[in-house]
């Protein structure tokens, strides 16, 4: 056959329509979904043949195509995985993971009108504000609270609310990047404020500061270390030192406190990681954390501290800019009252079960995620259990190894690393970690009924490899 020839078996997309493949098709997905998976599918059949002489057309696999592609446009974007790897605040991942009520609230505040700005009482306008405020006062001791978009956010509005065209002091040891684009050099900038350095990277005295501080000084910031930890011959002012500093020049003490811990971690045997409420205590005018750290709620930046100082933040252009809505606004306020009784808390709130699990409840679990594995898989792959460690993730308690325990599974037909991107590619995606040639999945991070899912998906990525 020539050119002309070969391209004369190509289908028309208005052919195509008639096929009962293709009907179903349409049936399952929106039709123009469906015609563009059939235009490029004939696209790829086109150039096909005009490449290679020896190309024979063939429908089946044309619809074949057409139907992975139609799957593929229907699927969202955005959607749930399963995530195996024991860190528990993935960025990637999403963070946080709601609680059952968090989630509730939100899906009810999302599908119908609800008091966002409505004051039930007097029938009349109420603030947004509302709704966390009190919560957030009671849950670490200060006088008044506000929530924005993120902690990047809460930091930028509390760097232009206090220092805008004046200095900013801050230690040369907390210059920190986190993630990526949050850089504290970055934000001052952008915030107008004029970022005054002190002391050097390992060692910052209280002396430092005090020779900084000029008639010009709008804020003293404190960043916490969230990811890294400067050891050996260091030293940091602690805010026992900075808060008197303040007070005698007039100048507000700003931390950046950014996890959200809420309640002491170290009763789970966790290293110590200062709470917001201990900050507030030591006379913190300000105290800024994320809500999807180790707080454990939706993307929020909270910022808590004196009544003037929140004040001026709430009537800042750019708080408008970065306000909540209501859907996090909602899972905000859920996730903070679960915190009245912390007992509840460290059940309800998955962030906190997951860093609290005893290591003998995870090897519990994995013993029993790898008898199901074997049950279903029989000798197509080695199963077995073994201690490993978890990690607390999101740039939190960077030095802390969670005693934790995985399923390691190993396929004498599929590679690790094969495993692994089948196990990702599929639907639900299980994102799991490749450790000496094996595939592990811990079971700390697993929601209920995950376990069912991993087992089921295995299955499927192991089926016929032999
Ligand atoms: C995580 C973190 C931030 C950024 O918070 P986001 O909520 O991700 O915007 C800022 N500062 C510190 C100290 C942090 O740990």
């Amino acid at each position: 056959m020539n050119r002309q020839e070969r391209l004369r078996q190509l289908p028309k997309v208005d052919d195509l329509l008639r096929n009962p493949t293709v009907l179903e098709l349409i049936d399952e997905y929106p039709r123009p979904l469906v015609l563009d998976a059939l235009r490029e599918a004939i696209d790829v059949w086109r150039a096909r043949l005009l490449s290679d002489e020896d190309a024979v057309y063939d429908e089946a696999s044309l619809l074949d195509d057409a139907q992975r592609r139609a799957v593929l446009k229907a699927q969202r974007s955005l959607r749930r995985v399963i995530n195996a790897t024991g860190i528990i605040v993935h960025t990637n991942l999403g963070r946080s993971v709601l609680s059952e009520r968090a989630t509730a609230a939100v899906a009810e505040v999302a599908g119908g009108y609800s008091t966002l700005e409505y004051d039930v009482a007097s029938g009349e306008r109420g603030s947004r504000h509302v709704h966390c405020e009190e919560l957030l006062c009671k849950l670490t001791g200060a006088e008044a609270a506000i929530a924005v978009n993120n902690n990047a956010a809460a930091v930028m509005l509390a760097l232009a609310a206090l220092a805008r065209g004046k200095e900013a002091i801050v230690s040369r040891g907390q210059l920190v990047e986190i993630g990526g684009s949050f850089r504290i050099p970055d934000i001052m900038r952008e915030s107008g404020a004029t970022m005054v350095e002190v002391g050097t990277t390992n060692k910052t005295h209280l002396k430092d500061y005090e020779a900084a501080l000029t008639e010009n000084t709008g804020v003293m910031l404190k960043v916490h270390s969230s990811n890294f930890r400067v050891v050996g011959f260091t030293k940091e002012v602690g805010l026992d030192e900075l808060v008197p500093l303040g007070a005698a020049h007039g100048v507000p003490v700003f931390e950046d406190q950014g996890s959200g811990v809420l309640v002491d971690v170290r009763q789970w045997g966790l290293p110590h990681e200062p709470s917001v409420g201990e900050s507030i205590a030591a006379g913190a005018d300000l105290v800024s954390c994320s809500g999807d750290k180790l707080l454990g709620g939706p993307q929020a930046g909270i910022l808590v501290g004196r009544t003037h100082i929140i004040r001026r933040l709430k009537a800042h252009p750019m708080a408008r800019a970065l306000r909540l809505d209501k859907m996090t606004l909602a899972a905000l306020e859920v996730t903070l009252r679960t915190y009245i009784d912390p007992e509840i808390a460290t059940t309800e709130i998955p962030t906190l079960r997951m860093l609290c699990t005893p290591q003998a409840e995870i090897r519990a679990r994995a013993k029993a995620l790898a008898d199901a594995i074997v049950a279903r898989l029989g000798d197509a792959a080695a199963v077995d259990v073994a201690d490993d460690v978890a990690r607390a993730g999101g740039g939190a308690l960077p030095m802390a190894d969670i005693p934790s325990a995985v399923v390691r599974v190993e396929s004498g037909a599929v590679s690790a690393v094969e495993l692994e991107r089948k196990l990702r590619l599929g639907e639900p995606s299980v994102v799991a970690r490749i450790k000496d040639g094996r595939v592990l999945f811990d079971p700390r991070t697993l929601l209920p009924a995950d376990e069912a899912t991993i087992v089921d998906r295995l299955v499927a990525a192991l089926d016929g490899a032999e």
